[in-house]
């Protein structure tokens, strides 16, 4: 993820503090247009210049955090909420239901908490996973009562 930067932590430092430096240098030509010749004088260019600025100074920061403490918890996924979809059928013919994550485009239906989520995956026939989102290894990680998957049909 942040590869082209050194692994050096004083060469971090370094483009750390150059960075902050035009990052000061950007804020303060906002308020004064004008006041440093190579930032532009506009002020929504200014305004681009220092969002990217800030950007680079985060992936800096990252990576001096990683290199000191090999973790990236940057990287942590939003934790998904959980949807179940009922279809009903006609006559007595039992409904089926569909899981899927909360992000998914097609999950319309019923927002359950992942431990209700994991009980319809694990106890309940009528409930399948959906195919496009594939809710079933995300409830895997967070509970050992699901046993692997089962293989795809077809
Ligand atoms: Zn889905």
């Amino acid at each position: 993820m942040h590869d082209d930067l050194p692994e050096d932590l004083d060469d971090l430092q370094l483009i750390q503090e150059y960075l902050d430096r035009q990052i000061t240098r950007a804020l303060a030509q906002h308020d004064r247009p004008g006041l440093h010749e190579e930032l532009p004088a506009n002020r929504r260019q200014v305004v681009v210049v220092g969002t990217f600025l800030r950007e680079q100074a985060k992936r800096v920061r990252q990576r001096a955090h990683y290199i000191e403490t090999g973790e990236e918890p940057w990287r942590a996924e939003p934790a998904p909420g959980w949807i179940l979809q009922f279809f009903a059928k006609p006559d007595n013919r039992p409904s089926r239901s569909t899981l899927h994550r909360s992000d998914c485009p097609f999950g319309k239906g019923k927002t359950l908490t992942v431990a209700e989520a994991i009980v319809a995956m694990r106890d309940v026939p009528e409930v399948d996973e959906c195919p496009q989102c594939r809710p079933y290894e995300e409830l895997r990680r967070r509970s050992a009562d699901l046993p692997p998957a089962p293989p795809l049909p077809g």
